[in-house]
């Protein structure tokens, strides 16, 4: 058996089958990516989430080179909104029928403990109907040096005042050699599957990601989503859940330091990775398509390449679009339904874990769609 017929028949394959995929004709990869797809995931459907990003300050100490988001204290567009303009942004999302925010933010030393504990205390008093999933890994690690206290015991206490969940931004490429050299100030790849086990242990809602084109090979691209297969073994074995999603997305570096100096990844890239990683993540059953970096085509062609969603609205991306390139900010869902349409596909509503809980109605005839 071929180590495509092998992932097609369900065996789990080796790191060197996982390796050696990277070397196939990627027409074969996506046919056999697709066939899993369809027989994991409702074959005829796409879903979709409808929810916004809040990026509560851009205010950070990590200094990325690859990000053109932060910004010193001292700099004069440096920023922290304050509850009210949070919970202004959620009345926005609410208008349009949405139940969700992403929350995220840089590394900012100013905000002690308790203004976040506060904030979620506040949000959810003022929006009980919302889920709030905020906060990467980074920005644990940043209040773990602020307080001295281990992310366990911080991440209990923001569940306790309204956190539903803390999504896995900051993993890029989960090898320390690929990561020190483009941000040396990064969160290490031990650190990251700390947190993000921490979160798993205590319930809350994870998503399993991974930028590419930091410069990184195709074995250390491998060597990242089994690092991400292990922790969903271990996850779901002892904590009965895990990793809700994955999503790859390509790296951004328009107007970042890192300009010219990261050779950033191609569609044709991207849409193997997604492949690689729907026939590598046997236990994780459901795949983003990205969007927002290379547009609605390539996320519609992603559709044919493992993916079973078409991630979400985010009214409001700001970390990734400030980097630039092919960037969109957001999509508006009559977009997002037409363009699962067009695919081929029936679109669903969904929530964050995949579950269906609207046919949305389509519009007969492809209309002119106003640019995003
Ligand atoms: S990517 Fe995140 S941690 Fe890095 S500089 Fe930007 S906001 Fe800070």
């Amino acid at each position: 058996m071929d180590v495509l017929e092998k992932a097609v028949s369900g065996a789990r394959l080796e790191p060197r089958e996982v390796e050696a995929l990277y070397q196939l004709p990627l027409s074969e990869v996506a046919a056999a990516a697709h066939e899993v797809r369809l027989r994991k995931s409702n074959p005829e459907v796409v879903t979709y989430l409808i929810d916004r990003n809040i990026n509560y300050t851009n205010i950070c100490t990590v200094a990325c080179s690859f990000c053109a988001f932060y910004r010193t204290r001292r700099q004069q567009d440096a920023y922290t909104l304050s509850y009210e303009e949070i919970s202004q942004k959620i009345e926005e999302l609410k208008a349009v029928g949405g139940r969700r925010i992403l929350m995220q933010g840089g590394v900012n030393p100013e905000l002690p403990f308790e203004w976040y504990l506060e904030m979620l205390r506040y949000l959810k008093r003022e929006h009980p109907d919302v889920r709030i999933d905020a906060f990467s890994p980074e920005e644990i690690l940043g209040l773990e040096k602020l307080t001295g206290r281990p992310a366990l015991e911080l991440l209990a206490e923001l569940k306790e005042a309204g956190l539903d969940g803390m999504p896995g931004a900051g993993a890029e490429i989960l090898v320390d050699e690929v990561r020190t050299k483009v941000a040396p100030a990064r969160i290490r790849t031990q650190d990251w599957f700390r947190i993000i086990d921490a979160a798993q242990s205590l319930g809350l809602y994870t998503l399993a990601t991974m930028v590419i084109g930091l410069g990184e090979t195709p074995a250390q691209r491998a060597e990242h989503l089994l690092k991400l297969r292990a922790q969903q073994d271990k996850a779901l074995e002892q904590y009965g859940q895990g990793f809700a999603a994955f999503a790859v997305w390509t790296l951004q570096t328009e107007h970042t330091r890192l300009k010219g100096k990261a050779p950033g990844a191609t569609a044709h890239e991207y849409l193997q990775q997604l492949a690689i990683a729907r026939l590598t993540l046997d236990n994780i059953p459901n795949l983003q398509a990205s969007w927002p970096t290379l547009g609605f085509k390539v996320a519609q062609a992603a559709l044919y390449y493992g993916a079973n969603d078409f991630g979400s609205t985010m009214l409001e991306e700001n970390v990734v679009s400030a980097a630039g390139g092919h960037t969109r900010t957001h999509a508006t869902e009559r977009q997002i339904i037409r363009h699962i349409v067009d695919a081929g596909f029936k679109p669903a509503e969904r929530d964050v874990y995949y579950n269906i809980i609207r046919w949305p109605e389509v519009e007969p005839e492809p209309t002119e769609l106003p640019m995003a």
